[in-house]
């Protein structure tokens, strides 16, 4: 008789838990994955994905408003939220089934379930079903952060932004990092006045400044406004209905939704962790070693739970590993450097490598490249918006240690520079490499 009813089980069916599952079933591992909502996880229900094609949706308001320009008539032009929305609902219940048609064919018996932890190899189900594991894996993600004031309970999170009932027209968001800018770009070019409050005058931090001052250019251009040093302090319902929402000590704004995007934080409350020795970081992670292994032994933890890097792939990455290092005989470890990142806000964002100020400290002597231009595309369509791209370069060795770009498809563009900032190509290697024109990408191998 096997020593466990399981070689793996895994708590929480999103990128990371279904990638280490089916690995690790592939390897020969028998396996269980219990999933207390919807599997898929954040990335397929409630982030990536359907975020995504809310962008598509949008996008069309611009293409739409160009089209003459390129000798189209379009008559009668109107947006319903509802179809888009359910549509898009659509969509990602088919991609939940597929990652549920994964684990079946992969032979990974999945439950419906909350999972909790016993000990170093116990599982306890919501239902009471209770199992061994020699390994377990916890693969729970991360949830919203909400900060409490007076009304924060009348104020949406990314969670509830999908399934809103009607279109909101007047949207206030608290905010300015990734969920905050993507969602404010869908609302506003969906026709909401969208205002975003902050707690600093940073948006996007982290990102390269010139960047930031640019996408703050273009969006206030098109209408968002900014209202920065003030975050809410109220939020309450008005006579007529809608909400109020007063941002420090500015006046209220008027607003259909409030919707905080203000972080997220590892999902590990009431986990059980402690019954295996598992003392959580401060921000409720699980600290793990470079592959992924807890203080304990059995138990691994891969994705947003870790509170490494906060991205769909990077998860995907490390459970992989994980899989393949504990049951596949390939020990490896997941490479942090050089991960390529994106805001889907309008324009996008999107960048690999250090920013310049981080290959100041780093290298010290270092070059910076840019182009400043206006797309074929805005100057067809009398858009006065430009895009910029930066290369930082070590002056030393002329190695291109990152890569920045804000404008139109930037994070498409970007995917491939992002190979020869990893595979660590010279400057006169973008140099050497002929233009594709006409194009925006080959701005990258223009800069002089
Ligand atoms: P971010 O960390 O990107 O931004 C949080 C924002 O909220 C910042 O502007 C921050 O201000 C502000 N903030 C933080 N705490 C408070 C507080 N207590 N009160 C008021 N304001 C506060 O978080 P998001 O929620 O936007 O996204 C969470 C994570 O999800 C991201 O870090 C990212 O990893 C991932 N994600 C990735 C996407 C992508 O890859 N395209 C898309 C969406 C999410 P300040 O800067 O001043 O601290």
């Amino acid at each position: 008789m096997a020593e466990y009813d399981y070689d793996l089980f895994v708590i929480g069916a999103g990128s990371g838990g279904v990638r280490a599952s089916r690995v690790a079933a592939s390897h020969g591992a028998k396996v269980g994955i219990a999933e207390e909502h919807r599997v898929g996880g954040t990335c397929v229900i409630r982030g990536c994905v359907p975020k995504k094609l809310l962008v598509y949706g949008s996008h069309f308001a611009e293409e739409l408003q160009d089209a003459s320009n390129y000798g189209w008539t379009v008559e009668g032009m109107k947006f319903e939220w509802a179809v888009l929305r359910d549509a898009v609902l659509r969509d990602v219940t088919r991609i939940e089934n597929a990652y549920i048609a994964t684990l079946d064919n992969n032979k990974v018996v999945h439950f419906l379930e909350r999972a909790t932890i016993t000990g170093p190899h116990g599982i306890r189900l919501a239902s009471g079903r209770e199992f061994t594991a020699k390994y377990i894996l916890v693969a729970t993600g991360s949830w919203p952060v909400t900060p409490v004031f007076e009304g924060s309970d009348l104020c949406i999170t990314s969670n509830e932004v999908f399934h809103l009932p009607t279109f909101p027209n007047r949207v206030v968001i608290q905010g300015a990092g990734y969920i905050a800018l993507e969602f404010a770009g869908i609302f506003n070019a969906l026709g909401a006045h969208v205002t975003v409050v902050n707690r600093s005058d940073a948006i996007l931090r982290g990102y390269d400044k010139a960047l930031c001052d640019r996408l703050l250019q273009i969006t206030m251009a098109r209408g968002i406004e900014y209202k920065f040093h003030c975050p809410l302090t109220k939020v309450e319902p008005s006579p007529e209905g809608d909400l109020l929402a007063t941002p420090g000590q500015l006046d209220p704004i008027r607003a259909d939704v409030v919707l905080i995007a203000t972080g997220r934080k590892p999902k590990t409350e009431g986990l059980g962790l402690e019954s295996a020795g598992i003392v959580l970081g401060k921000n409720g992670q699980i600290a793990v070693d470079d592959h992924s292994k807890s203080v304990c032994d059995s138990i691994y933890a891969v994705g947003d739970v870790t509170d490494r890097i906060q991205l769909t792939p990077v998860a995907i990455r490390e459970g992989h590993a994980f899989a393949d290092s504990v049951f596949g005989g390939n020990k490896r470890k997941t490479a942090y450097d050089c991960v390529p990142s994106a805001v889907f806000s309008q324009p996008p964002l999107a960048a690999v490598g250090l920013t310049e100020s981080e290959a100041r400290n780093k290298y010290g002597n270092i070059k910076v490249f840019s182009s400043d231009f206006r797309p074929m595309k805005n100057v067809f369509a009398s858009r006065h918006e430009r895009g910029l791209y930066k290369l930082v370069v070590d002056a030393n060795t002329d190695r291109v240690l990152g890569v920045h770009m804000i404008g139109p498809e930037a994070p498409e563009i970007l995917q491939g520079a992002a190979i020869a900032v990893r595979a660590g190509l010279t400057k006169a290697d973008f140099d050497a490499t002929v233009a594709l024109h006409p194009s925006m990408a080959e701005e990258l191998v223009l800069m002089r």
